[in-house]
């Protein structure tokens, strides 16, 4: 990953701010002053959360954000209830395990997609317990760009490569202690955070 330099950061974002107003052109600067864009696979990454530049996420969201639209740029979408772990914290505890089938999850992503939205963030639940999340993380390009949130359960390097290959945006993982029985204690699993490092390295 290379740093992108501020002489070509102004060259390609400029004129996105070309006829917006001061206040919109002071809150973006406020806003992205302490980021460092790189590039990475020929696009300039601002941050994990923010789509990639160029791409249509990016059009989307900055048009949303531009033009004042009022619909969502950003969708979380808990693709499953299902999770091997017990946090005392979690919403999802009580919650009916019934997950919805692949051909309910690709159809609202299509309804997704049609609303104009930019980002789809896909947790759960564990997300990582579904075996065709490559699948729907396929299906959200290139409209919309995906940040998957995990504890880095069920990683491998195999499965790390799969995502890759289905262009998988950002991948956030949860680290709740550096200390790894507290990590265990929080989640209420065993090997919590032996799984975390392997996904961190691998990912
Ligand atoms: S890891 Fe997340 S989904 Fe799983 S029990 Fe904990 S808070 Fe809930």
């Amino acid at each position: 990953m290379k740093k992108v330099n501020k002489r070509t950061l102004i060259k390609q974002f400029y004129p996105y701010m070309q006829g917006t107003s001061l206040r919109l052109k002071w809150f973006s600067l406020l806003k992205f002053r302490n980021e460092r864009p790189h590039w990475f696979n020929n696009q300039i990454r601002i941050n994990s959360a923010f789509p990639p530049y160029p791409s249509q996420p990016f059009d989307r969201i900055v048009d949303i954000i531009k033009n004042q639209k009022r619909l969502p740029h950003t969708i979380d979408f808990a693709v499953t209830s299902m999770c091997p772990y017990h946090c005392p914290h979690c919403s999802y505890g009580k919650r009916k395990k019934e997950d919805l089938s692949t051909n309910e999850i690709l159809t609202l992503i299509e309804e997704i997609k049609d609303l104009g939205t930019a980002i789809l963030g896909i947790t759960g639940g564990e997300p990582m317990i579904r075996s065709d999340l490559e699948k729907i993380v396929s299906a959200c390009s290139p409209e919309l760009s995906t940040i998957l949130y995990t504890t880095g359960f069920n990683v491998s390097k195999k499965r790390a490569k799969e995502l890759y290959d289905a262009h998988i945006d950002s991948i956030i993982i949860g680290i709740d202690s550096t200390d790894t029985k507290i990590q265990d204690q929080v989640r209420g699993g065993e090997g919590v955070t032996g799984t975390r490092n392997t996904s961190t390295t691998t990912m």
